[in-house]
């Protein structure tokens, strides 16, 4: 156990217990996955993957060249063109998918603390949330397989014609996935992609590669045909940026940081790719006077500090009418400042580290920021213990939405509470940022409710709820929050094309 104590407190992180060791200490996770085999890169690199509990290494990961790149991209080709995976019906991939989520279920446990090994967040939370919406979004795809079809159509031409629609597969789809939810992630991207037919060579972020590895184990296992699922490990400047430029490659599917998804299309232009692309946040949760205030304070508390704020969706601005205010605020920092950071692995944890130093620097910059420029720092603000990146929940009041702490997505648990006076005045605050990825809102008026609904520039809005994804309904954002649509029936539209076929029949 190495317990860290600091005038910010202590923590105490157990050393992680590694399962399934190498003869040097680490964990097993070492090659990645091209045309159904596990290799090391071609030019032997590895990269370290960190424990940030501790910020201990726990497993030396392949660096995928170009030269590997290369291999994934012409497997997944040939999968696509020819042999097993092409003799697959929509049935038979609707199974195949099936039978991997049972997989997944089979050994959620260790899935489960994989994820919490490699990215720092609560097992509670991998084990309770991360992995079953895994298992399900595979499942939810399963059902899709076969079910893509395409339309007859009437025209008005001087003929007799049949004129119908083929809804076909896009071909080979590079994706690439951020590290702060890894293994849901990589299925939001996988399955629906399998479903309608696609190949794919996915390249995990960097930081949190295990789990995803782990998960081709498993799809090997559930009978997956070589080169269908290629896993590229390694960093976004080599081995994300050969996947994007590569000519053979007929899609990218991103998640990331807004500045990574621009490159991406920049560099997709050069052969033409087709891009989705889900980018950044800074999503406003709304609570209106006439609303249960001290549920919604509750909910807004989770919107912001769940996986330590490191979600896209963060309910990270939160707008609280004048008139609720001083008892929103009671109940938001008080229960703010008895939340507990603690050991990631231990199971009554809520609270984990951040995924890096880095990324904890970042935090604390945009704290310091908040300060100088004048916002009230509530609750919390610093970092505990030396070890690992453990950040307290901070809450800043007082707020103007044009300070750099409203406008820029911190990606960690800071909050920052904005007050405004009337439904207008709401919503020009709400869309008063560059992104418009979703946004919470709570009255106990229904008109004002869908009325607000309508006014936001958001892909999803919550009402009297924050942060509840569903693998049946589409996901992703308007303005600088990116393009596309994840997951629902939408989802499928970016991973098939349709073709036109017209018959004379005179
Ligand atoms: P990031 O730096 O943009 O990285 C995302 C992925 O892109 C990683 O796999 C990264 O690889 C890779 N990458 C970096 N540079 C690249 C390049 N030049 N070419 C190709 N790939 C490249 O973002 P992050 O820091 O990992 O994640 C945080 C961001 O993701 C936040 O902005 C967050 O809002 C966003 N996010 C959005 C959603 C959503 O659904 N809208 C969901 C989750 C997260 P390496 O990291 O290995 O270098
Ligand atoms: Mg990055």
């Amino acid at each position: 156990m190495s317990e860290t104590a600091t005038s910010n407190g202590t923590i105490a992180v157990a050393k992680p217990q590694l399962n399934q060791l190498n003869s040097d200490g680490h964990l097993r996770y070492g090659k990645m996955l091209i045309d159904g085999e596990w290799v090391e890169a071609a030019d032997g690199k590895t990269f370290d993957a960190i424990y940030p509990g501790t910020g201990e290494t726990i497993a030396k990961v392949a660096s995928a060249g170009k030269e590997d790149v290369d291999r994934a991209v012409a497997a997944a080709r040939r999968a696509f063109e020819g042999g097993d995976y092409k003799k697959m019906n929509g049935a038979d991939r609707g199974k195949l998918l099936w039978k991997i989520a049972d997989l997944m279920e089979q050994n959620i446990d260790e899935l489960a603390e994989l994820e919490t090994l490699n990215n720092g967040k609560p097992l509670l939370e991998s084990r309770r949330v991360d992995l079953p919406q895994s298992i399900n979004c595979f499942r939810y795809f399963a059902g899709w397989a076969g079910k893509v079809s395409g339309q007859t159509i009437e025209t008005d031409m001087n003929m007799r014609a049949l004129a119908y629609t083929l809804r076909e597969p896009v071909g080979v789809c590079g994706q690439i996935i951020p590290w702060n939810f890894p293994i849901q992630m990589a299925t939001w991207k996988i399955a629906p992609a399998l479903a309608c037919g696609n190949t794919v060579v996915i390249k995990p972020a960097e930081q949190t590669s295990l789990s995803i590895l782990r998960l081709g184990e498993l799809m090997q296992e559930a009978g997956m045909p070589a080169g269908v699922v290629n896993i590229i490990t390694g960093d976004g400047p080599t081995t994300g940026a050969a996947l994007v430029a590569h000519p053979d490659v007929d899609k990218i599917a991103f998640t990331g940081s807004v500045e990574v998804g621009k490159l991406i299309m920049r560099t997709a232009a050069d052969s033409l790719k087709k891009v989705t692309l889900e980018l950044g946040g800074k999503s406003p949760n709304i609570i209106f006077a006439d609303a249960n205030i001290e549920f919604a304070a509750k909910v807004a508390l989770s919107g912001i500090f769940f996986n330590q704020g490191q979600m896209c969706t963060a309910g990270s601005r939160i707008l609280i009418e004048e008139a609720a205010r001083e008892e929103f605020m009671e109940v938001l920092a008080g229960r703010a400042a008895k939340m507990v950071v603690g050991d990631p692995l231990d199971p009554k944890t809520r609270m984990g580290s951040l995924i890096n130093e880095e990324q904890m620097n970042r935090v604390l910059g945009y704290i310091q920021k908040g300060t100088d420029e004048g916002a009230n720092l509530l609750v919390g603000g610093e970092r505990v213990g030396e070890n690992g990146y453990f950040v307290t929940p901070t809450v800043f009041d007082r707020v103007k939405n044009e300070m750099t702490i409203a406008q820029e997505e911190i990606f960690g648990p800071v909050a920052s509470v904005i007050t405004f006076s009337d439904i207008e005045e709401a919503a020009a605050i709400a869309n008063g940022t560059r992104f418009g990825l979703a946004a919470g809102v709570w009255t106990n008026d229904l008109k004002k409710a869908h009325l607000f609904a309508q006014k936001v520039k958001a892909g999803t809005v919550w009402v009297n709820t924050y942060n509840m994804t569903d693998n049946a309904l589409p996901f992703g954002g308007y303005k600088d929050s990116g393009f596309g649509r994840e997951l629902g029936q939408a989802s499928l539209d970016a991973y098939t094309q349709i073709k036109t076929v017209l018959v004379d029949l005179n």
